[in-house]
């Protein structure tokens, strides 16, 4: 599983996700509405939790975040996460894991060469972003998206916009 969504879809995701089968959770970045079920994931489904290194103490703790991020995602619980290593490998995919700081210093993005899949987090939401936390670094996130242009992917996997094709064309604007 890539992300674990916020605390406010606890009742409607538990009840999807308590059926399925999930070996590992790997997460993007620490933001509450990529992190908010952790806490359940680690606890009903005995699952491994990677992040970032750089991220293993904020997670442990509960999530201190303004009123209306409350108000929107919700706090998250702490939960207790492992540095997410080079790569996964399932059954049928290799997912690379790649450095993409910007939205967030510590985020990553999971790169599926060989099916031309890329994973991107919050790194990137639509072509023209309206919104940024003002400890966004701007110039880090040009920096990724040129990176990412020399990697071999087509859809991308936006956790806010959804599973696009034509990625890679809709990262150049
Ligand atoms: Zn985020």
């Amino acid at each position: 599983m890539i992300d674990a969504g916020s605390a406010h879809i606890m009742r409607k995701a538990s009840k999807i996700l308590q059926n399925e089968r999930i070996d590992a959770v790997a997460i993007t970045h620490i933001h509450e509405d990529h992190t908010g079920l952790a806490w359940w994931l680690q606890k009903e489904k005995h699952v491994p939790i990677y992040i970032h290194k750089n991220s293993l103490q904020e997670a442990s703790d509960k999530s201190d975040i303004p009123l209306y991020r409350r108000l929107v995602w919700g706090n998250r619980k702490g939960f207790s996460a492992l540095p997410i290593p080079k790569y996964f490998q399932t059954n049928h995919y290799t997912f690379d894991v790649i450095e993409a700081p910007g939205h967030h210093k510590d985020h990553v993005v999971l790169h599926e060469k060989n099916m031309g899949w890329l994973f991107t987090g919050d790194l990137f939401v639509s072509s023209r972003q309206r919104v940024a936390f003002k400890d966004e670094n701007i110039c880090d996130t040009i920096h990724t998206l040129k990176k990412m242009l020399a990697k071999d992917f087509d859809t991308i996997f936006c956790s806010h916009s959804g599973m696009q094709k034509n990625g890679k064309e809709k990262f150049q604007f």
